[in-house]
C-alpha cells in the first residue's frame, strides 16, 4: 500500500481477487492461489516488500527437465543430440 492509501486503510497489503479471474478455480485451488498470493509477501533491509516470482518459464520445459533445470551444475540430457 502506498501511504496515501495507508491513510485510509491501515493495512501494508491488500489482496484482491477478481471474480472473472478466479471464478473457474476450485476451493483448494484458491487456497493456492492465497498461499501463492502471501508468497508475494517479504521481508527486505528496508522493511515491507514484494517479493518477484522465483521462476518463469514454459511448462513443457518444466515438466520435462524440472523446476531446477538452470541451477548451478544441474546435469540434463543433451536437447541436441550430442554425446
Ligand atoms: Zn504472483
Amino acid at each position: 500500500m502506498t501511504e496515501t492509501y495507508k491513510a485510509y486503510l491501515p493495512y501494508d497489503f491488500i489482496i484482491t481477487f477478481y471474480e472473472n479471474n478466479t471464478g473457474f478455480l476450485n476451493d483448494n485451488q484458491l487456497k493456492i492461489l492465497m498461499y501463492h498470493e502471501l508468497k508475494h509477501i517479504g521481508i527486505g533491509e528496508r522493511g515491507l516488500k514484494i517479493n518477484p516470482h522465483d521462476i518463469e518459464d514454459f511448462s513443457d520445459i518444466l515438466d520435462k527437465y524440472g523446476l531446477d533445470w538452470n541451477n548451478f551444475g544441474k546435469e540434463l540430457p543433451d536437447i541436441l543430440g550430442g554425446d
